[in-house]
């Protein structure tokens, strides 16, 4: 008799879930390892300061399409998502490596213009490229960042500093990035059915780029520096408001309430989302890649941010029994929940 061995789908568990447990046998055994895995970067401690480290790997077909995405704007991508995570720890980026797994339909002249993109982001935040890998691969691109950074000990933000009664604060505007994305799907479908229409974005330029351009919010950081002001916990906003506070919500042991009214949202998202038969608030909760940053302060520190440009009040910290709820512009309650992801 034959047992056949088990074989379990990945999509069972979920992109957190599979980290869990492919990560549950390692624990941290060297004292500078500070943070491992589960915030938005690792923490490694160097004295009074520490260097803070996140990585991530974009594929195409799955993160990108070079259809619509300029190879220079993916450049400026790729760097930009990983200086995002290093702000989210209120560090600050230093240096980045770069890692690209290529097919033989990439030129020299195409890879120039990622490393134009690439180096438009090192300029713009002063970090620098430090090393990486270069491989072959059989199909498509992938590229894999990892940035550097550093913070005083001291000043370093997690994600599981929330108290009950804190501020929830939203840097810029959400949803922008996803509404974004559908208007450059959309396109890519009219193109493939009628090639040679070209598209017309005059009306869409900001939410365009949102998404084709984000930015990580390293001028928070500062900011928070200047005033003095030190969040309580903080993480950045890649998967949709609703992901992201659920990280800190479970990560500090409480529930959260976010009032739809304090969601920061651009005009021209509000009426994309309208075209598109979406609910604004429905594209900030779940849309993804709008890069600002969530954060919580104790309510004593609100005179800090009062009179701060881009930076909104959207909610408190709340029991983890009161759950995680969005107050409606009508004042109803609802529940919101933890949006996973599903890329398998
Ligand atoms: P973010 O959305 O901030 O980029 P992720 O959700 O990608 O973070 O990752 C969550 C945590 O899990 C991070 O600490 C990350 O370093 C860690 N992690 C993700 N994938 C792996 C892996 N394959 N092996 C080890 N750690 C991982
Ligand atoms: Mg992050």
């Amino acid at each position: 008799m034959s047992t056949e061995p088990t074989r379990t789908d990945v999509n069972t568990l979920g992109e957190f879930g599979l980290i869990d447990h492919l990560t549950r046998n390692f624990p941290l055994r060297q004292i500078s390892s500070v943070k491992g895995i589960g915030d938005d970067a690792a923490v490694i401690e160097n004295g009074s300061f520490c260097t803070v480290v996140s990585t991530d790997m974009l594929v195409e077909g799955i993160h990108f399409d070079l259809a619509y995405t300029p190879l220079k704007h993916l450049g400026y991508k790729a760097v930009v998502v990983n200086l995002s995570d290093i702000c989210a720890m209120n560090a600050m980026p230093k240096q980045i490596t770069v890692s690209i797994a290529i097919s033989n339909r990439f030129s020299v002249e195409a890879l120039d213009e990622l490393y134009d993109g690439i180096r438009a982001a090192c300029d713009f935040y002063e970090v620098d490229l430090v090393g990486g890998d270069t491989t072959s691969s059989p199909k498509g691109l992938t590229i894999c960042v990892t940035a550097i950074g550093q913070g005083e000990k001291d000043q370093l933000v997690y994600r599981n500093g929330a108290k009950k009664g804190d501020l929830i604060c939203i840097t810029g505007d959400l949803g922008a990035a996803y509404l974004g994305l559908q208007i450059l799907e959309r396109e890519k479908r009219i193109w493939q059915e009628h090639p040679g229409v070209q598209p017309d974005l005059q009306q869409q330029q900001y939410i365009i780029g949102r998404q084709l351009k984000p930015e990580a919010r390293k001028d928070v950081v500062e900011i928070f520096r200047k005033v003095g002001l030190k969040p309580t916990s903080m993480i950045d906003i890649s998967d949709g408001l609703a992901s992201e506070i659920f990280h800190i919500c479970k990560q500090s042991g409480l529930g959260a309430l976010i009032e739809e009214d304090g969601v920061p949202i651009h005009p021209e998202a509000q009426m994309m989302a309208l075209q598109f038969k979406l609910d604004p608030i429905t594209c900030a909760l779940s849309g993804g890649e709008d890069y600002e940053l969530l954060f919580t302060i104790d309510p004593s520190d609100a005179e800090k941010i009062k009179f701060l440009p881009e930076i909104y009040i959207a909610g408190e910290m709340l029991d983890a029994a009161d759950g995680v709820k969005l107050q409606t512009k009508g004042g109803n309650l609802h529940d919101i929940k933890a949006q996973g992801w599903k890329h398998f």
